[in-house]
């Protein structure tokens, strides 16, 4: 039988401490005179001094206390500190709508491979076949995943793939002669589908959610009109529900000459099951960093790739990849594009991960990913219906949203229920969100997640929820285990430092 991977939970014996160490910040620390590199001798002469290369506004002054450090003082301190954190490789991390699953190594072995990591972007097409194929392939997985006409893999995070979109939406209303003035979402909606509509100029309508917790076509209908240039929907939505009456939401949108945006980045629950171009969709974006395991979590580069209809293809972003007479190239001369949404062609090297998790997977195995992650999530939500409310209890999919009610009765917040998981050794689930829910906690298991782990979570849940009902005053002190207990989240929001000063240390 499996060992269980953490301490019997109770209150006594929270999950073990590591060695972890204190850290200071780096300008306290070093020496002057240490460096983090040594060069072999100058064998050319050291005549010009700075001052006669560069003019004089262009050279830096000193900057004070600067930390003088070896290469050891700063691989500790930076391996340290990732030592304070939470990672998928470390823990379980039920971040809803983030699906935080987790990063098959051989992901970064092919993107590490030194053809695709010293391709300068410069290079002329006909030296660059390999890294072209990839990418064009790629656009041909995903519009067999989605069912699109065409796909653009060039923006960076789902946020940009949604800009991307929204701008080929206005593209097109402008070549029909006549632009429309508002987009219709969700309540449900995540915060960068009104800002990306705002951001292209269109007025924001929400629609309240049904008691389903999913769009209601008869509301919809009786708003929709010939000034809405669009209506942007989540599906699954951020409930984890399935908007059941889709066919019907998309045939209102079309009839008044509407398109219909779907946020891709649910997409975990449904790829290899149905295609959303069937539903209607006329343009979709993917989150390579969640649906396709490339690393995300700590603001590192992702990929937004948008997928189109046949007749929004003249407005995808250039260049767009061709594949002719055995060549792959890059074809710049397209007038109705929106243009470039990124240097070169996207973040390469995410490609290269999602190409590779694609390719390693197969078409089963993709099926097999959104059954798994159905699975895994039901599970915990049934698991924990007793203990936790259920806003809206309909079939789920990947995720379910949980609240606060019960625990509210003895002050415990959900703000309180996430930092006690902190210390059972668990990430939080994403809190407050979605908006409709109050005091949300969402959870998305994904689908790398095995039995063992989905039981010790909802072990831990079971034990919080009956602390909350027993010894609610715990929660204040609580989460004891990390470094870094509860911090100031709104003064550090308002107020950030983000430049060290030498007064920040004696003020505080
Ligand atoms: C993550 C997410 C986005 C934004 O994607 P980024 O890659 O973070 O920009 C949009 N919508 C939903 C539902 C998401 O979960």
């Amino acid at each position: 039988m499996n060992k269980p991977l953490r301490q019997s939970l109770n209150d006594s014996s929270i999950a073990k401490r590591g060695l972890v160490f204190n850290e200071p910040l780096l300008f306290e620390m070093g020496s002057p005179g240490r460096q983090a590199y040594s060069l072999p001798k100058c064998d050319v002469p050291e005549e010009l001094a700075l001052e006669t290369i560069l003019p004089a506004a262009e050279i830096r002054d000193p900057i004070e206390n600067f930390p003088e450090l070896t290469e050891l003082d700063v691989v500790r301190h930076f391996t340290r500190l990732s030592q304070w954190n939470f990672s998928i490789d470390t823990n379980f991390y039920p971040l809803g709508s983030c699906t935080m699953k987790y990063n098959p190594k051989v992901n970064n072995a092919t993107a590490s491979l030194p053809g695709f990591t010293q391709h300068h972007p410069y290079t002329p097409d006909s030296l660059s076949q390999g890294s072209l194929q990839l990418m064009f392939e790629l656009q041909e997985y995903l519009k067999e995943i989605s069912g699109m006409h065409s796909v653009s893999l060039q923006p960076a995070a789902g946020a940009h793939g949604e800009l991307a979109g929204m701008l080929m939406i206005h593209a097109y209303h402008s070549a029909q002669g006549k632009q429309r003035k508002k987009v219709i979402l969700p309540d449900s909606a995540h915060g960068t589908n009104p800002a990306t509509a705002t951001l292209c100029g269109y007025s924001v309508i929400q629609i309240p959610s049904d008691e389903r917790g999913l769009i209601d076509p008869n509301k919809l209908e009786s708003i929709m009109d010939e000034e809405t240039a669009a209506v942007m929907l989540t599906n699954p939505n951020t409930l984890g529900m399935f908007e059941t009456d889709i066919l019907k939401v998309t045939q209102i949108v079309h009839k008044k000459g509407g398109l219909v945006y779907c946020d891709g980045a649910n997409l975990n629950a449904i790829m290899g099951k149905t295609k959303v171009s069937t539903m209607g969709i006329d343009v979709l974006h993917f989150n390579l960093h969640k649906t396709f395991s490339t690393p995300h979590g700590g603001g590192g580069p992702g990929a937004g790739p948008v997928g189109v209809i046949n007749k929004l293809e003249p407005f995808l972003p250039k260049p767009i990849i061709e594949h002719s007479g055995g060549q792959y190239t890059l074809n710049h001369d397209r007038h109705s594009s929106i243009g470039k949404m990124k240097a070169f062609y996207g973040n390469f090297g995410i490609l290269v991960r999602a190409y590779t998790y694609i390719r390693s997977l197969g078409p089963d195995g993709i099926k097999k990913v959104a059954e798994m992650a159905v699975l895994n999530a039901n599970y915990i939500k049934f698991s924990l219906g007793e203990q936790y409310h259920l806003p809206y209890d309909g079939p789920s999919l990947h995720e379910c949203v949980f609240n606060d009610q019960h625990q509210l009765k003895n002050k415990v917040s959900t703000q309180d229920i996430a930092k006690m998981l902190i210390d059972y050794g668990f990430h939080p689930p994403t809190v407050y969100f979605p908006l409709i829910v109050k005091g949300a906690l969402m959870i998305e298991p994904t689908e790398t997640e095995s039995k063992e782990t989905l039981d010790e979570f909802i072990k831990a849940m079971k034990k919080i929820a009956e602390l909350a009902e027993t010894k609610p005053e715990v929660f204040h002190d609580s989460p004891q285990i990390p470094v870094v207990s509860r911090p100031d989240e709104i003064k550090a929001a308002r107020n950030p430092k983000l430049r060290w000063q030498p007064t920040c240390l004696a003020s505080t």
